[in-house]
């Protein structure tokens, strides 16, 4: 684990330390002002890593006041760009969890968030509607692997055996045994997330914004979870960083490393909040699915609309 620590960050420092990220021509016209990022947090993944407590016992060992900005389901034309445009403004970079075939459609989006810094991960090819756990295991490798091509193929234009930053987050967080020992085997780690914003509801920016800073208050720090593809998110995000500044949290920025990461364990009591759910949103599919034929796993799960479960 190395921690890299500075009061504002740049994206050529970044560039420097992991050799993973080029130089963004911007990085040098960030204001005193900004939020910034605090630190760089380097997460090494050999051998698997699951963090993020509402999926895994454990999380990052991040100090109070430390957030971590994780955007997943992009890219997407109408509103990646105003997300870019609000971290820009306050040179905060943030890690972004890619659906595979959206990337493949908006390569140009996918080149920015590298070259403005972020940190380009992945979040399968589909983001499949039953899940990758209702696929079968090798279907759901495929999804993956597939995913994990069509990110690296649009942020560098190259794809390897393995993907460049090997980090993964489940879509819906429905995660098998299985798929994660395979992930940990190819020296992948798994990210859940330790609180989000509900951004899978419809809401207004406002009210999105207070409900984050009211979970904020209580967690008080973590990986939080954001949704780039969603207009209310988008347009609520120069807020969320003016308050974080207010407040006086920090942003910690992820890339990929070569040694653990420190984590912190669960409080004692500890359970999974996203199997609840997940198990909710099943069990609803199959009595919705029942009386016209055969249950259809997951179905309601179309990444659009109210649905009460994360993405
Ligand atoms: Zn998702």
């Amino acid at each position: 684990m190395k921690l890299v620590s500075f009061r504002y960050f740049c994206v050529r420092s970044l560039a420097a330390t992991t050799g993973v990220f080029s130089a963004a021509p911007m990085a040098a016209a960030c204001p005193p002002e900004a939020l910034g990022v605090a630190r760089a947090l380097e997460v090494g993944t050999s051998g698997g890593l699951q963090v993020g407590l509402k999926t895994y016992p454990r999380t990052l060992a991040l100090d109070e006041r430390e957030i971590v900005l994780t955007f997943d389901d992009g890219p997407s034309a109408q509103t990646t760009p105003k997300v870019l445009d609000a971290l820009a403004a306050e040179c905060v970079k943030a890690t972004f969890f890619l659906v595979g075939r959206n990337a493949e459609a908006l390569p140009a989006l996918v080149k920015r968030e590298v070259a403005e810094g972020h940190t380009v991960a992945h979040h399968s090819f589909s983001h499949p509607a039953a899940t990758l756990r209702n696929l079968s295991e090798k279907a759901a490798q495929e999804e993956i692997l597939r995913g994990f091509a069509a990110d690296d193929k649009a942020a560098y234009g190259t794809t390897e055996s393995a993907p460049k930053v090997r980090f993964f987050r489940f879509p819906g967080f429905a995660d098998t045994p299985e798929l994660v020992a395979w992930l940990s085997a190819q020296n992948i780690g798994v990210f859940g997330a330790d609180f989000w914003a509900s951004d899978w509801v419809t809401m207004t920016p406002e009210a999105e914004l207070a409900l984050i800073l009211s979970r904020l208050d209580k967690e008080r720090r973590g990986i939080l979870l954001l949704h780039d593809t969603k207009q209310q998110t988008a347009a609520m995000l120069p807020g969320l960083l003016q308050e974080l500044k207010k407040r006086r949290f920090k942003i910690v920025a992820l890339a990929p490393g070569t040694e653990p990461a420190p984590t912190r364990a669960a409080p004692e009591g500890w359970t999974s909040a996203t199997e609840k759910i997940i198990a909710g949103v099943f069990a609803k599919a199959r009595r919705a699915a029942k009386p016209r034929g055969p249950a259809r796993e997951g179905a309601e799960e179309s990444g659009q609309g109210g649905n009460p479960s994360p993405k």
